[in-house]
Formats: structure tokens, C-alpha cells, sequence
């Protein structure tokens, strides 16, 4: 049997790259996808039904909660995201490794429900270039961006329970970076206990 895939957690503050990053780390590898979460908000400009978010309204997002299905999720301003269940559990089955790119409360509980998962927190190099990044980026008000600054210094404060941190100064090292921790995690000891028993 194939190896089972790994489940990979992305966090940090809007701006800081995760998806630039992401994007260019797996360009070249198809050992990797993305789960496609949940959200109970309203799409913004240019987004499409199941392929960044499948829009649902609360309803449905309060079904699938008391039904289980959601492997973490969490309320996030004023709106609900979660992770379906069904889709990662599969995709690992199949040897895939399953992205998630979601905030510190849902990282917090796949923490304590999927011990193996890999915990990686992505960081700007300061938050002096975050502003610069997400003024850059341009699709935030000044009040959201003086809202991203400060949620990102709360969620430093909160982080500690990840495995790794990657500072993005660079898109191609952090890529790099990204790279040798989803590899390295196909190498733990401890999943390996019954091939050397085999050999
Ligand atoms: P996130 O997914 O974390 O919200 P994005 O990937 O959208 O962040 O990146 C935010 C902005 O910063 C984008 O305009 C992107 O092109 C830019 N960016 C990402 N990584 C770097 C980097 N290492 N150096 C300079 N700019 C970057
Ligand atoms: P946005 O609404 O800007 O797309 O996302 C807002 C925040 O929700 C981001 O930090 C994003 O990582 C997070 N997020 C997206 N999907 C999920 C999810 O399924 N679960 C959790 N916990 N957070 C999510």
C-alpha cells in the first residue's frame, strides 16, 4: 500500500505570501493539493463557487458542525469557515498531501484532533513590510489594513503552537523552505516502524 499523505497546515497574517508562496512551491510537485474549505461569507469579486471557498449559509454550515463533518472550523470576523472532512481524509488515503490554509483557531484544533499534522506558520519578514505588501497588494481599505496589523501582532502572540515558522523574505527560499518541511515529514522515524520491520 502507498504511503498515506500528509495533512499540511498554513497560517499567518493576511499578506505575509502564503499563497504566493504555496503556489510556487508546488508548482512542480503532485504529491500535493488543496482542500477547498467552507465559508458562510458572501463571494467577493471574481470568486466562483468551489474553487476558492464553496459558499454556503449558515444553515448548512450549522448542519454540517452537529454532523461532524467538518474537520476543524472556526468563526473568523463575522463569518464561519471549515474544513470538510470527507475530501481530506480521502486525498491522505491516496497518498496526497492536503494543504489547508487556514487561521489560528481551526490550526489550534487540528493540533489536538490529527497529531501527525504539519503545523507551519508564514510570516513577512517584518511588519513594516507586511503594510507595504498588503498596500501593494491592493485590495484592502486603510481600515482594513490598519485591522490586519493588529490581528497579525495577536496572532504572533498566539502561534507557539506550531512547528515551523517561515519568514518570507524571499518567495523561492520560503518555497524552498516549504518544500524540506512537507519532504522531511515523509521521513519520521515513527511512520517508518513497519517497513524496517519488514526488511
Ligand atoms: P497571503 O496569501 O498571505 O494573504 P499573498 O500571497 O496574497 O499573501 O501576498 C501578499 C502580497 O505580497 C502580494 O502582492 C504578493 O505578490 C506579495 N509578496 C508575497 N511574497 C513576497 C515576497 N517574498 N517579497 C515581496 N512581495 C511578496
Ligand atoms: P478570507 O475571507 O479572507 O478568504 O479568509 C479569512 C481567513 O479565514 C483567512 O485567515 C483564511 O486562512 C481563513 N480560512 C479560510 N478557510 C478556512 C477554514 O476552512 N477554516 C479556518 N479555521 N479558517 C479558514
Amino acid at each position: 500500500m502507498s504511503e498515506k499523505g500528509k495533512l499540511i497546515v498554513i497560517s499567518g497574517p493576511s499578506g505575509a505570501g502564503k499563497s504566493t508562496v504555496v503556489f510556487k512551491a508546488i508548482e512542480n510537485r503532485n504529491d500535493v493539493c488543496f482542500s477547498t474549505s467552507v465559508t458562510t461569507r458572501k463571494p467577493r469579486p471574481g470568486e466562483t463557487d468551489g474553487k476558492e471557498y464553496f459558499f454556503i449559509d449558515w444553515d448548512r454550515y450549522n448542519e454540517m458542525v452537529a454532523r461532524d463533518e467538518l474537520l476543524e472550523h472556526a468563526e473568523y470576523v463575522t463569518n464561519g469557515y471549515g474544513t470538510p472532512r470527507a475530501f481530506v481524509e480521502k486525498q491522505m488515503d491516496a497518498g496526497l498531501n492536503v494543504l489547508l490554509d487556514i487561521e489560528i483557531q481551526g490550526a489550534r484544533q487540528v493540533r489536538e484532533k490529527m497529531p501527525d499534522a504539519v503545523l507551519i506558520f508564514v510570516a513577512p519578514p517584518s511588519l513594516e513590510e507586511l503594510e507595504r505588501r498588503l498596500r501593494g497588494r491592493g485590495t484592502d481599505t486603510e481600515q482594513a489594513i490598519e485591522g490586519r496589523l493588529k490581528r497579525a501582532r495577536q496572532e504572533y502572540a498566539e502561534a507557539d503552537f506550531y512547528d515551523y515558522l517561515i519568514i518570507n523574505d524571499d518567495v523561492e527560499k520560503a518555497a524552498h523552505a516549504l518544500n524540506a518541511i512537507m519532504d522531511a515529514a515523509h521521513c519520521r522515524f515513527a511512520d517508518k516502524v513497519e517497513w524496517l520491520k519488514n526488511q
